[in-house]
């Protein structure tokens, strides 16, 4: 960024003969769009490592074979999605897996249930929520452990980067 800035008071102390209607227009527009496009190029690629990192982990791959699994079963009739909510009877469903090793073993739910049930059993990012990987904050506040971890780790591998 410092540097397209520079370029242009460069131009300007040369004492170019361009006109200062032509000469700042072209520069500063090319010069937002080059910082456009590398912020949404950044994205994409924080997004193409979250999911390769995603996928590594095996019980997310399990969760995604699951639901794979499922909508070629609902497609074949092998399994018969709920038409109301197994808690509230509410008439749209999504299904809800126990166990993802065993995933034509589904519950059907409702999103608002679906959702307040993996709050109780997994975390925001889908680590699942045992005694053993809750850390309790003082003010009452349930952490994932692993999410800790996991954040102490993106902050080294960031660090790491920035030295090299
Ligand atoms: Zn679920
Ligand atoms: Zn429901
Ligand atoms: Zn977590």
């Amino acid at each position: 960024m410092r540097n397209s800035q520079g370029s242009i008071q460069e131009l300007a102390g040369a004492g170019s003969p361009i006109t200062m209607s032509h000469r700042p227009t072209p520069s500063v527009s090319s010069y937002m769009k080059s910082c456009g496009d590398f912020t949404k190029e950044t994205k994409q690629e924080r997004m193409r490592g979250y999911l390769r990192k995603y996928h590594q982990n095996p019980a997310n791959r399990r969760k995604h074979e699951a639901h794979g699994i499922v909508h070629e079963a609902l497609k074949s009739g092998r399994l018969i999605r709920a038409d109301a909510c197994e808690k509230c009877g509410h008439p749209t469903v999504e299904a809800h897996h126990e166990n993802y090793s065993k995933p034509l073993k589904v519950n059907w739910l409702c999103r608002k249930c679906h959702k307040a049930l993996h709050r109780k059993t997994h975390c925001l990012r889908g680590h699942p929520l045992t005694p053993d990987t809750v850390y309790m904050r003082p003010n009452g506040e349930r952490i994932c452990s692993q999410c800790a971890i996991d954040r102490v780790q993106t902050y080294r591998d960031a660090k790491k980067k920035d030295r090299a």
